[in-house]
């Protein structure tokens, strides 16, 4: 037997842990030292020397694209078609379990998957359905507690409400949650784990067969497994059961979602018989970038501690560019993609990290405008998310009231007593006037068709969104947009939801205030119709096609197990990378630094990090300083980027973070133009007072770029722009 493409690519301490006799195993190891390449190669190991089943392995991966990667990688090392292996997400597997034993799970053959929205729908329609208020028993508190519960492997029954009335009502509605889903014969993601658990615990026929079968259960990414997941594995692979576990405590990131970095812990203590394996050579990184994430991780306390190294030469430094906003922040990746082309790469080489969703927005047009093509993952781009479509339908109605989609969209959102029912007559009444709704609506409250609730109701919102129109008509786009966000109740909506999804989302509306102010209306177009045709075309084009080379952009928690040639960790501020909850928070902050040792160990022989002085976000400026991770880095494995463009003088007074940064202290050449510097203040005739962004080019063909406070951004022609220095 030839075990050389199993053995051959791996070094002494990886094979030891390939070929180590079956039990239970343990591999812990830093980023990028091949953890999972020898769960991979363990997997080729069984089947070809221990002549395990292809039946017998079940390989649990963090996501579906791993889980695929995997799937290809053992097939190509045994040559065989690996459809036999059972290879996937937790969820992944509990779903097809459920689906083989839906009988003795209780559940009906036919069983459907609520995805979160559809799981919020269901508890809202509940809560209507008791009379209760909305905004007492807040929907997303009541699918974040119902959730928690399963996620901890709690039922109902098993909670104790301590005699605290709240707690109780919310124990109430799990249990009335649970049978409204058994009514529907629906099964939210939660509960696809706990089902699974459940079916395994309580079946002891199913659980014999699948513990002869499985013979070998193998995890990847361990350390962000939850409890409801460690209970399950830990009962499918038995006490006297051999799962080979591979982890790295330093990169679990998912402590806000459940997950129990304590499992590695609980697995030496429920298997004492495990062996460890500990890899230390990391293949990944050039040892600058290697050098520098251990240093970063080394701020953490109580890590189980590990000692990385590379053979590999220090290559490049780690770049760091301080951005002057975050529209220089993205014209800097933009120029350096280009750069990266033009020297004969590709651009699926190179990703774009960022720990905020919202963060995309700025690149996404950017690279938009430069026709560079991207693809952002997990999660949707822009003018895809239900929030921001949401505040758009609310302006597209005061565009046109006749936007019947718009008007379905919103009518009732936030809740406002408008119900299907209501709808559904308005439906039929438009349909046979041959109107839109919003005629139908204003007909129906004329006539008090529909009853004296939801008649009050609808008058209630026809009169919210002429008052919203009126109220818009005389303010400037991103002012409009910023008005509807409040005045539509949006706001306030996902203000009282909590976790972290609630704020996502608040945080994706003020973006659009952002967006809206930095629009710049080409044609002869309204400003509110330019944009809103610019959102509608955003939301389809831009983004590559699958096949199509591209970059790759993603927030630090997606990148989570994959590796990429250059690497942008972008927003490298405090208060948004470590994230602002998390700045009084010990563990929140240590989780924090796990996702920036996270982001920073994808890059393979490029490392940049940026962050922007002054950054838009959310809608409203702030004056960032430079993440507290920065500082955390030896100085001398990162190197300054200057500024592309060096102007003629160097900056006024040295400021502060002038101070902080040598490197960019302009080099002395003839000035472009008097005042002209980057991040001086300046009028125009027109566009009245801004700052200068950028300057290009020399003598009449001089190009400055100002952002205007009323108007965004523009490129001028120096020559003949007139524009007055202010400072
Ligand atoms: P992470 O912690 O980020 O999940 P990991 O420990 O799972 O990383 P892998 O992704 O398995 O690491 O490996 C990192 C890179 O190093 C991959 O490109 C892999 O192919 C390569 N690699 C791993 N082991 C070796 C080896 N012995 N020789 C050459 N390359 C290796
Ligand atoms: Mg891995």
């Amino acid at each position: 037997m030839d075990l050389s493409p199993i053995l051959s690519p791996l070094n002494d301490a990886q094979r030891a842990a390939v070929t180590a006799p079956v039990g239970p195993m343990l591999v812990l190891a830093g980023a990028g030292s091949g953890k999972t390449r020898v769960l991979t190669h363990r997997i080729a190991w069984l089947i070809q020397v221990e002549g395990a089943s292809p039946h017998s392995i079940l390989a649990v991966t963090f996501t579906n694209k791993a889980a695929g990667e995997m799937r290809a990688r053992i097939e190509g090392l045994l040559g065989i078609p690996g459809a036999a292996l059972w290879v996937g997400t937790f969820h992944g597997i509990a779903h097809r379990l459920l689906r083989l034993h839906w009988r003795e799970a209780g559940l009906p053959q036919g069983f459907q998957i609520l995805d979160a929205e559809d799981q919020l729908r269901m508890v809202r329609k509940l809560l209507r359905s008791q009379g209760l208020d909305e905004s007492r028993w807040i929907p997303r508190e009541v699918v974040w507690f119902i959730n928690h519960q399963k996620d901890e492997g709690l039922r109902p029954k098993a909670l104790k409400d301590g005699n605290d009335p709240t707690r109780r009502q919310f124990i109430r509605l799990y249990h009335d949650y649970e049978e409204a889903c058994a009514r529907a014969g629906v099964v939210d993601f939660a509960e696809l784990l706990l089902r699974a658990f459940e079916l395994l615990r309580d079946n002891p026929e199913v659980l014999r067969h699948y513990r002869a079968r499985f013979r070998h259960v193998l995890v990847d990414e361990f350390q962000d497994t939850n409890a409801i997941q460690y209970a399950w594995m830990k009962l499918l692979a038995g006490s006297d059961g051999a799962p080979y576990i591979v982890a790295d405590d330093d990169q679990s990131i998912y402590r806000w979602r459940g997950a129990r970095v304590e499992n590695l812990q609980q697995f030496q203590r429920d298997w004492p018989q495990a062996q460890l394996f500990r890899l230390e050579q990391n293949y990944r990184s050039t040892g600058n970038i290697l050098q520098a994430a251990n240093a970063l991780i080394a701020h953490n306390a109580g890590r189980l501690g590990k000692n990385l190294w590379t053979s590999g030469g220090h290559g490049e430094p780690i770049r760091l560019y301080a951005a002057f906003n975050e529209r220089d922040e993205a014209d800097f990746v933009t120029q350096r993609i280009r750069d990266h082309m033009q020297q004969g790469g590709e651009r699926r080489d190179i990703a774009i990290l960022y720990r905020s969703n919202a963060q995309s927005r700025v690149f996404e047009e950017a690279f938009l405008s430069a026709r560079i093509p991207y693809k952002v993952y997990g999660g949707l781009r822009f003018f895809e998310r239900a929030e921001v479509k949401d505040a758009l339908a609310y302006l597209r109605l005061l565009a046109n009231r006749d936007d019947d989609a718009s008007f379905e969209r919103v009518v009732n959102l936030p809740t406002r007593g408008i119900g299907a029912k209501s709808l559904g007559e308005l439906r039929v009444a438009a349909r046979e006037q041959g109107s839109s709704l919003w005629r139908a609506a204003t007909a129906a409250v004329a006539s008090q068709a529909l009853g004296g609730r939801a008649t009050a109701a609808l008058a209630g919102f026809l009169q919210l969104i002429e008052r919203m129109a009126a109220d818009a008509a005389p303010l400037v786009l991103h002012e409009q947009v910023d008005l509807v966000l409040t005045a539509s109740g949006l706001i306030e909506h996902h203000r009282r939801e909590k976790a972290e999804r609630g704020e996502a989302r608040v945080e994706n509306l003020e973006e659009l205030v952002s967006a809206a102010r930095g629009f710049e209306p080409e044609g002869e177009l309204p400003p509110l119709d330019a944009f809103l045709a610019h959102a509608a075309l955003e939301s389809g084009e831009g983004q590559a096609g699958e096949w199509e080379d591209c970059v790759q952009m993603m927030t630090l928690h997606t990148a989570k197990g994959l590796e990429f040639p250059v690497v942008f960790i972008c927003g490298m501020e405090d208060g948004l990378f470590p994230h602002q909850r998390s700045l009084n928070d010990l563990d929140g902050l240590e989780e924090e630094r796990r996702l920036c040792y996270v982001g920073m160990t994808r890059a393979m022989r490029q490392l940049y990090l940026t962050y922007a002085e002054q950054r838009r976000l959310h809608g409203s400026d702030s004056y960032g300083q430079a993440s507290r991770f920065i500082t955390e880095l030896p100085e001398d494995l990162v190197e300054e980027v200057r500024p592309r463009i060096r102007l003629g003088r160097p900056y006024a007074a040295p400021t502060a973070a002038a101070h902080h940064r040598p490197g960019r202290r302009a080099v002395a050449s003839e000035p472009v133009a008097p005042g002209m510097r980057l991040g001086a203040r300046v009028r125009h005739g027109k566009f009245g007072e801004g700052t200068v962004l950028n300057v290009e080019g020399q003598g009449p063909q001089a190009r400055i770029q100002v952002n205007f406070e009323r108007q965004g951004t523009k490129w001028l022609m120096l020559a003949y722009a007139n524009l007055e220095a202010l400072s």
